[in-house]
């Protein structure tokens, strides 16, 4: 019997995992990625021998009763990935202007060190955490369930996580420790999906993880199951249009002109620009409008301070400096000064350059796609100087802030780099450079997020954009969407049973 076969367009984590489930349902697949590199988001460049992660610094809970722990099991790639745990008593550093938070791993001691630095707001505290398991619970598949009480789940996506936090806690300082984790989804509090937040930080405080290897190794490992299971995965192919026959996708065309059928075809690409890739009329107008009108989520600028010699200071945690209390001015870009910036110093990140040790500190902060827009479409390694100059100041206020913050780093910065909205959309194709792709707020969430199946048959998208943001968004996304293909009752008794 012949096989059945799917295409997956992009080797995003979304793509990836979508590959190795229809490849464990039997399918043949090719997955065609436009870079030459897979992984998308997950991309780690090289200076050197230096490596330098882009899109993944750390992943969330993977025990067995965590989700994205369950699914690598499922997917068979768990046991070739090392998990590297980032300090328990303090896996992120909340820093503010007089005072700083330690978040440790795991929920009752998290409460904990909440109440302990906010005695007076326990109540408040208890009843806000309270409302959070009770979000948690209806997000289905995160909680290893098909069915959601919809009316409850749109309830929690549909209120903004700071109007929440202000009906339960009035110290300014606690609100601020509550919003200060929000660039993991990119979404300023005053929007942010209060469910969404919950999910978000219920999976890193169950535990938070490095992987040796960075996002890299996890696509490596990716590709090397897909190709176990007999699928291809095929590099500097860019898929230039979906092919649509009687509203059915039946292949796509690439850009070196071929044209490859298959039975399913999957779209890694963000729904707008997937609008790009698909022959007139396949899509309804309506369709077109809402995706077009939808608002495009965060650009960033990623600095990579490479030192002459370690990075203790910075330990093995990450750091969210926030410069003011008020929890939406740190969305603001960087202009005259950082607003706010995430900082991190993987401990394997370094090369052994004689005996010394180079650590590598990856930063980032906000820096609108508008700041750059106008190069877009410039040679990738030549640059306009005024396009340079740019990113040399804003790179400068980053390092700037971080040497005043940790001044033992002072002398020690032996190579920078950065990383701007345009090295983002060239890398991954995400529109206006965004790092989570979609903005994923109150009113782009919920029952206005973009839908995983349109009028096209056989066809579905997956990614951050089409879910919730994170490589536990896109793994999530291709369990959700190619269940409502393969049966989701049955990759969920897979997946129980891989716990
Ligand atoms: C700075 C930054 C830091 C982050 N840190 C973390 C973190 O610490 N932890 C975490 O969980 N998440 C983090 N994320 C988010 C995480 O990287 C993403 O959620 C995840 O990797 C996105 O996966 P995706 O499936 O949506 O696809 P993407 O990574 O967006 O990949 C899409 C792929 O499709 C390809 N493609 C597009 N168009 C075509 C075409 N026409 N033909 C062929 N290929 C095409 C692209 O080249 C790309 O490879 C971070 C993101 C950023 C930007």
């Amino acid at each position: 019997m012949t096989k059945k076969t799917a295409i997956v367009i992009g080797s995003g984590m979304g793509g990836l995992t979508s590959a190795v489930l229809l490849g464990m349902a039997g399918y043949e697949v090719t997955v065609h990625e436009q870079h030459f590199r897979p992984g998308g988001l997950l991309h780690r460049f090289y200076r050197e021998g230096a490596a330098y992660d882009t899109g993944f610094h750390y992943c969330g809970g993977i025990g067995h009763d965590d989700i994205l722990g369950a699914c690598l099991r499922h997917l068979g790639v768990f046991d070739e990935i090392a998990f590297q745990p980032l300090d328990e008593d303090r896996f992120d550093r909340l820093v503010f202007p007089d005072f700083e938070f330690q978040v440790p791993v795991g929920w009752a001691r998290y409460r904990q060190a909440l109440v302990d630095a906010f005695p007076h707001e326990q109540a408040g505290i208890d009843a806000l955490l309270a409302d959070m398991m009770l979000a948690i619970d209806e997000y289905g598949l995160y909680r290893f369930k098909v069915d959601v009480n919809v009316p409850a789940f749109l309830r929690w996506e549909g209120t903004a996580l700071l109007d929440l936090i202000k009906t339960h806690v009035r110290d300014p300082k606690l609100i601020a420790v509550l919003c200060g984790q929000g660039v993991l989804y990119g979404v300023s509090p005053d929007k942010a999906p209060f469910g969404l937040h919950s999910v978000i930080l219920h999976h890193f405080v169950r535990g938070a993880y490095r992987i040796d290897g960075g996002g890299d190794r996890l696509a490596k490992v990716m590709v090397q199951r897909i190709k176990s299971l007999g699928g291809t995965v095929k590099l500097k192919s860019r898929v230039s249009q979906v092919v649509v026959e009687d509203r059915k996708a039946v292949g796509v065309l690439l850009d070196s002109g071929e044209e490859q059928r298959a039975d399913f075809v999957v779209s890694n690409m963000h729904p707008r620009v997937l609008l790009d890739h698909l022959p007139p009329g396949a899509v309804r107008k309506a369709y077109r409008s809402r995706v077009l009108d939808q608002r495009v989520g965060i650009a960033h600028i990623g600095v990579y301070v490479q030192l002459d010699g370690r990075a203790d200071c910075i330990g093995n945690s990450n750091i969210y400096r926030h410069m003011s209390l008020d929890p939406v001015q740190s969305f603001d870009p960087v202009d005259d000064h950082c607003p706010f910036y995430f900082a991190t110093a993987p401990n394997e990140a370094h090369v052994g350059v004689g005996k010394r040790r180079h650590d590598i500190v990856l930063m980032l902060a906000t820096l609108p796609w508008e700041r750059v827009s106008e190069w877009d479409g410039s040679p990738v390694k030549n640059r306009p100087e005024a396009y340079e100059a740019v990113k040399q100041r804003t790179q400068d206020l980053c390092v700037d802030q971080l040497m005043r913050d940790f001044p033992s780093l002072r002398g020690k910065v032996t190579r920078l780099e950065s990383s701007t909205g345009l090295s983002t959309r060239h890398y991954t194709e995400s529109p206006q450079g965004a790092m989570y792709g979609h903005y994923h707020s109150v009113a782009q969430m919920g029952r206005y997020r973009p839908s995983q199946v349109i009028r096209i048959r056989n066809f579905l998208q997956v990614g951050q954009s089409v879910f919730t943001p994170g490589v536990l968004g896109a793994t999530l996304s291709a369990y959700y969407g190619c269940g409502l293909y393969l049966g989701q009752d049955r990759l969920l008794a897979e997946l129980k049973a891989s716990r």
